[in-house]
């Protein structure tokens, strides 16, 4: 009997144990070997092939950067390899700032840089609001991007794809953001991609909600989308004390100047970050949701 073929492929979406990866523009059913889930969509992985189109995933090539999900109090594997994350946000309805500040903990947290894209800037009358309410996370080094899926959508893709090219992105955003409506633009075929990748995966119900990879080719080499159904509440609770801290750009300045060097910047005193909230240097908001997330990720240790 000959070798049994190898290659090396992408994952571009997961359902339990079942893995679609994508080598050269072929689709390839793939499961894991025993009973391990540790495989991402964006992993680069070596696969031994069982048939033409079916493989068993023999390793996992080293992940660039690893982005987390939150699932009932626990970190569970996302998107694996993403050098960008766009927050999806619109000038109506409004959006949830915590929700936003932590997925910038979240990208920060990753090594991945992070964008926000504010959507539906035809809706006028809460332009401005909007704007304001973004200035703060400008003010950190978070680039706004303005566009409008629906009133010119030519326009936007002159906005992101020049964004999109060469990386390899993710789209995240509450319901009602516009974030379908960018996708499609990006992807004219997303949806048939959709019913293709739920009937290979063998998910059943039609479902469609998983999270799934485009590649873009016509953006050059490596460009690559990602899409995630729903809104990701990102798991944070991997991370360290340490990890944390380093996740807030804000801080920065100030860490190492705190009196205690293993200051927790909750009640300490002669704490630097304490002090820059105080003197409106670090946004109220960020240290309380820092608080938050050092609360959360201590409460899973138990
Ligand atoms: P998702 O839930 O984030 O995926 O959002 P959708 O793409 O489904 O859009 C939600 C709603 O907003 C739909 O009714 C869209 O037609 C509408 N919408 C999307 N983009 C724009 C835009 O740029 N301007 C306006 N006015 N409406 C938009
Ligand atoms: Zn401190």
């Amino acid at each position: 009997m000959s070798k049994a073929a190898q290659l090396t492929a992408t994952i571009i979406a997961a359902h339990g144990r079942h893995y679609l990866a994508e080598a050269d523009g072929v689709k390839l059913q793939c499961v894991t070997r025993g009973k391990k889930t540790n495989v991402a969509v964006g992993d680069i992985v070596h696969i031994t092939l069982t048939s033409p189109d079916q493989g068993v995933i023999d390793k996992i090539a080293e992940r660039q950067t690893l982005l987390y999900r939150s699932d009932q109090y626990k970190s569970k594997l996302l998107a694996a390899n993403l050098t960008q994350l766009f927050i999806v946000v619109a000038t109506e309805p409004g959006f949830a700032d915590d929700l936003v500040s932590r997925s910038l903990v979240a990208a920060e947290a990753a090594g991945i840089t992070a964008r926000l894209i504010l959507n539906k800037t035809d809706v006028t009358e809460s332009l401005e609001r909007t704007r304001e309410r973004l200035q703060p996370y400008a003010s950190l080094g978070y680039p706004v991007h303005e566009v409008s899926a629906k009133a010119r959508p030519d326009e936007a893709m002159e906005v992101l794809k020049p964004l999109l090219a060469g990386q390899s992105s993710i789209l995240i955003g509450q319901s009602g953001m516009g974030k379908s409506s960018l996708i499609n633009l990006l992807v004219p075929d997303a949806d048939i991609a959709v019913r293709e990748i739920s009937a290979a995966l063998d998910t059943g119900k039609h479902t469609t909600t998983f999270t799934r990879l485009y590649q873009l080719p016509e953006l050059g080499a490596g460009s690559s989308i990602i899409d995630s159904p729903g809104f990701q509440e990102f798991g944070l609770y991997h991370l360290s004390e340490g990890m944390l801290e380093r996740a807030f750009v804000d801080f920065e300045p100030y860490l190492g100047q705190c009196k205690f060097y293993n200051c927790r910047h909750l009640i300490e005193p002669q704490c630097a970050i304490l002090t820059a909230v105080a003197e409106g240097k670090i946004a109220k908001m960020r240290h309380t949701l820092y608080g938050q997330l050092l609360h959360e990720s201590s409460q899973t240790l138990y």
